[in-house]
């Protein structure tokens, strides 16, 4: 119950915003604000690119927050000592935050919890991160089971359905509260007004494009949102509504509208992972599909070092995996067909190409990783009949028809002609596999797809065929 004198904690984490927070919101219900950002573990330490990109969310944050008259106050050391530390200096008597969507994430904030409110504190902790929180959808679903779905199809036709306005509310803070706490990384970054500037850029025309752009790594820009979403600089509701504003404009032509419904649809792909992290709590490390728990992932192959170089012979897989390593960020195709190589072709356990990529990547989402890294290895949320093996060869052919990708990306090929088949691995075009060039030859596919792909459909099929002859006494 809010009192005119009440104070309460905000724990920032993965929020490091101001605007359309529905957590800030929810707690400015119960008194003034302290801000605070308690440091414990470093789970960005895996990526320095990670790592540096939120050191400028943090700094974009305290100068927001410095603005508005309320220091952020950031202490280090143990997540409950720290909290009834600081919760008993600032006479605070509720503490708020953003819940997590992954397991670690969320059993800390469980175990929070318990300590805090055993100290007779209240917490007070909201959905903020999706763009329409878990329990509404599955509120929504026609079944009684009161879980989340587990396939994407129904769950959208739910997710546009309900209509999750952004938070307006302004957080109430406690002005000059007199805590202290280390000072904030000086590293100037892209703070919340800097993402929505840039989705306002991306919406007023590229996003047009989008259809073509999320498939095609040559042609137009994909959103580039992940970060800003992964850090919470930019709220999915913001990004929902502005797509939805922009989509009421009548002179749109029917591709652009198109692209517009897919560019939500991706956003709704979010949100469906982060349900399925937030209702299947097991699911970041064992596969969503329960009979496909005992089906044996390699840990290792030959060739697995020379996927994380980007030198399988295969351009399209290779252009990704090289503009992972200079960049932090792969295109979304590529990523399909890269990961789809690992898993597939190399038979390599999705869990390797999760971590190998976490180490990579600049944005920060478990769940998304998880998520994704299952649907690929056909264990997961995409409950088709057999896994789809992507062909390399063919998604060269289909999305980068001149190879502008490959030979972006890939120095070895950046003089080849802008021609169709350029993006073809080396072994097709018997005069580029020569080693000409020594050391800068681009290789020769590692293994021949078409033998992998079958070896695994076979390897597949038959485990399948053993759990359904096996007695149902496993739970
Ligand atoms: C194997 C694999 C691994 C992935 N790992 C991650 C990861 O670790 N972290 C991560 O944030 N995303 C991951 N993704 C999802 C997606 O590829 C990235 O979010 C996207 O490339 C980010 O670029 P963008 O913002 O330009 O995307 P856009 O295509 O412009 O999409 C806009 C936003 O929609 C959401 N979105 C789009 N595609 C997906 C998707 N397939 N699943 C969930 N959300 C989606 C993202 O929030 C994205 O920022 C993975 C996809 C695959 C296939």
């Amino acid at each position: 119950m809010s009192a005119p004198d009440a104070r309460a904690l905000f724990l920032f984490d993965r929020d490091l915003r101001l605007d359309d927070h529905a957590a800030l919101a929810a707690l400015s219900s119960y008194g003034e604000i302290v801000p605070v950002l308690a440091v414990t573990g470093d789970s960005y330490a895996s990526s320095a690119r990670r790592r540096s990109a939120r050191e400028a969310a943090i700094d974009g944050l305290a100068t927001s927050l410095a603005q508005a008259g309320a220091p952020l106050v950031i202490r280090r050391g143990s997540l409950a000592a720290t909290v009834l530390g600081l919760a008993r200096e600032a006479r605070a008597t509720a503490v708020g935050w953003s819940l997590a969507y992954d397991a670690p994430g969320l059993a800390a904030q469980r175990s929070l919890q318990a300590e805090l409110e055993e100290a007779g504190l209240t917490v007070i902790a909201t959905h903020d991160a999706p763009a329409v929180p878990p329990e509404e959808t599955a509120a929504a679903r026609a079944s009684d089971e009161g879980l989340g779905y587990r396939a994407f199809a129904p769950y959208l036709a739910t997710w546009r359905r309900l209509d999750v306005p952004p938070v307006v509310a302004r957080p109430r803070f406690a002005r000059a509260h007199g805590l202290r706490g280390e000072a904030p990384p000086a590293s100037a970054g892209p703070g919340g007004a800097a993402a929505r500037a840039a989705l306002e850029t991306y919406l007023a025309g590229p996003a047009l494009g989008y259809a073509t752009a999320r498939d095609v790594p040559g042609d137009g820009p994909t959103a580039r949102l992940s970060v800003a979403l992964g850090l919470g600089t930019l709220a999915a509701r913001t990004v929902r509504a502005s797509i939805a504003a922009r989509a009421r404009d009548p002179f749109l032509l029917v591709e652009e509208r198109l692209s517009l419904r897919a560019f939500e649809r991706a956003l709704a792909q979010r949100d469906f992972f982060l349900q399925l992290a937030w209702f299947f709590e097991d699911a970041p490390d064992a596969p969503l599909q329960r009979r496909m728990r005992g089906f044996p992932g390699a840990a290792d192959h030959p060739a697995l070092a020379v996927w994380r170089e980007g030198r399988t012979g295969y351009p399209f897989v290779d252009a990704g995996l090289r503009q992972l390593a200079a960049t932090g960020w792969m295109h979304p195709r590529a990523r399909l067909v890269a990961a789809s190589f690992l898993c597939f072709d190399l038979g390599v356990d999705w869990r390797v190409g999760r971590d190998a990529w976490d180490r990579e990547l600049e944005e920060y989402d478990p769940a998304l990783a998880a998520g994704n890294w299952q649907w690929v290895a056909g264990l997961g949320a995409d409950l088709a009949q057999f896994p789809r093996i992507y062909n390399p060869r063919k998604q060269a052919r289909a999305y980068d028809p001149i190879g502008s990708y490959a030979r972006r990306w890939i120095a070895e090929l950046a003089d080849r002609p802008a021609a169709a088949g350029a993006g073809e691995p080396a072994a097709n075009r018997p005069q580029l596999a020569l080693p000409l060039f020594g050391d800068r030859a681009y290789p020769a596919p590692v293994v021949d797809h078409e033998t992998a792909a079958r070896a695994y459909l076979r390897r597949y099929a038959a485990y399948v065929r053993d759990q359904t002859a096996a007695p149902i006494s496993s739970p």
